[in-house]
């Protein structure tokens, strides 16, 4: 038991009422989790937990609709003025209602219908319950959250211009300024793929070093033509993207 992924589930704007709402709503992020590879191959690399920790409301805070719930993790939308950017930014509350389980991992799961979430290396996870693209948001965030992911999108309103310096190779494994590409997903290509690669249908499946990611439309490259990191239609993660979940599973249980 204690070599594996203890990933924590924690309620956020759900009442006490709602505590099986929270259950159901787990049951069904959790099987959209588990069919998707890696982790569907790794099912037994993990523990789950949830603690049933109510809200005095439901929801949670939109400033710019004025919109303000007292919840357990008092977490809001709109961090720093993106709108779709919910985030819980006192950690100290996560930390009293994390104590309760062991855990490795945190997802907070947000009562809410509203487009949004975060995902923050080595944190925790958030996303909301009951929008259309709920699930497919919830496992890019955690994919920053917990395998340290970048955004291989990169034409989006969150558009940072110089975000990553051209001269230096990124930290993320999913993305390259060539800098130091032999560190990254060199590996995995095929000697007769060009570089970079062309989008086109016949590369649909093809690792390669597409341009475009990381906020950046020139000059950062991408391994895969699309990716649970790129949009929310992607089927599931890209090949470089499960390698590196897989090696963060095994750093847990190995
Ligand atoms: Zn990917």
């Amino acid at each position: 038991m204690s070599h594996k992924v203890d990933l924590l589930i924690i309620p956020e704007g759900y009442t006490e009422q709602q505590m099986e709402k929270f259950h159901n709503d787990c049951r069904t992020f959790l099987d959209y989790f588990f069919v998707m590879e890696p982790y569907s191959s790794r099912r037994d690399d993990f523990n789950i937990w949830a603690v049933d920790a109510p809200s005095a409301e439901s929801g949670t805070d939109i400033p710019h609709e004025n919109i303000w719930r007292n919840t357990i993790l008092n977490s809001s939308f709109y961090t720093f003025y993106v709108d779709r950017y919910l985030t819980v930014t006192d950690h100290t509350l996560m930390a009293d209602v994390a104590s309760s389980a062991p855990f490795d991992a945190i997802i907070v799961l947000v009562n809410d219908k509203k487009y949004g979430g975060c995902g923050i290396y080595n944190s925790y996870a958030l996303g909301i319950s009951d929008n259309e693209y709920a699930l497919q948001v919830f496992v890019h965030e955690f994919g920053h959250s917990f395998a340290g992911l970048a955004d291989e999108y990169y034409t989006s309103e969150v558009a940072y211009t110089d975000f990553y310096d051209m001269n230096t190779e990124p930290w993320e494994p999913n993305i390259t300024t060539m800098v130091d590409f032999g560190s990254k997903w060199q590996d995995m290509l095929d000697s007769t793929t060009p570089v970079p690669t062309p989008v086109n249908d016949s590369n649909c499946e093809v690792v390669g070093v597409y341009e475009g990611a990381g906020y950046n439309a020139k000059g950062i490259f991408r391994p895969f033509i699309d990716c649970r990191m790129k949009t929310n239609k992607a089927k599931g993660f890209c090949p470089v993207c499960v390698r590196a979940i897989n090696r963060m599973i095994d750093y847990y249980c190995k």
